[in-house]
């Protein structure tokens, strides 16, 4: 039989980047933590709302380099709520969205440890919107899609690009910059447009931010150019074109005022 009351698990999304974009909600459940077990992508300033006596735990994953298993960081979860703390999972944008809180939750739960999953903006949402782009427009767009890109070879090649470059009119890509001559192969292969607009939007949401624009045809070189770096978002459709109208509108004004 436990002696102490066994605490609580909160997997928790931080939004796509700039800590304003964070919910409520999360921000409720950063400040009640004992334990915060974060991303690396995680602002520090959102760090800094934690009480004085939580434990701030790294568990950053650089892409190819792992900081904490997920096995271990699974086995930590469990273990600090076991001595009954409230632990939070920081995770960037959405938890569950290319995130593995699924897989923590179902890590704890197996326990016996109760959890809560607190939603957040996930970064192709967030990233696009702050770079102008909507992912559905009633001209340009009626369905998008968020897909890995991480998984262009071998036989991990789930992902059904011959349906997705016809069936989906914006694609938004996580993970893609090290893919995106593969993607872009995949997506020419089969059939989608060479002239498709194409947005490429470096560390979205934050002072960081880059954006830029090119076609499916020029894009590889454009991300070479600009020497982009992850975190980066692809997003795939005509809506990029929305982009070019707001900043032209924009402009104008300037123009008119001026
Ligand atoms: N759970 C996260 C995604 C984790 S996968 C979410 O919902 O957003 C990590 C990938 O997310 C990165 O490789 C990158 O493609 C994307 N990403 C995360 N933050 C980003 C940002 N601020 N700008 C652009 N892309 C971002």
């Amino acid at each position: 039989m436990r002696n102490i009351a066994v605490g609580k698990v909160y997997i928790v999304g931080a939004g796509p980047g700039d800590p304003e974009l964070i919910t409520i909600k999360a921000m409720r459940r950063i400040q009640q933590a004992d334990v915060i077990l974060y991303d690396r992508l995680i602002s520090k300033e959102l760090l800094g709302y934690a009480s004085s006596h939580a434990e701030l735990v790294y568990c950053g994953k650089a892409p190819g380099a792992h900081a904490m298993s997920q096995q271990h960081i699974n086995e930590a979860l469990i273990h600090y709520a076991l001595e009954g703390k409230n632990v939070v999972r920081l995770k960037g944008g959405d938890p569950l969205v290319f995130g593995r809180g699924a897989e923590e939750a179902l890590a704890v739960a197996t326990h016996g440890i109760p959890y809560e999953i607190v939603p957040g903006i996930t970064s192709a949402i967030g990233a696009a919107a702050a770079a102008g782009i909507p992912v559905t427009h009633r001209e340009y767009a009626s369905s998008f899609a968020c897909v890995t890109g991480s998984r262009c070879h071998g036989d991990k090649a789930a992902i059904r690009w011959d349906l997705l470059a016809h069936s989906v009119d914006t694609l938004a890509i996580y993970m893609g910059v090290s893919e995106l001559p593969a993607i872009r192969e995949e997506l020419l292969k089969h059939g989608k447009a060479a002239s498709t607009p194409v947005a490429l939007i470096e560390r979205g949401t934050t002072s960081m931010q880059r954006t830029i624009v090119g076609t499916l045809s020029d894009i590889h070189t454009l991300a070479l150019s600009m020497k982009l770096c992850n975190p980066a978002l692809i997003i795939i459709g005509e809506v990029v074109h929305v982009r070019e109208r707001l900043l032209h509108a924009e402009q104008q004004a300037v123009q008119l005022i001026g």
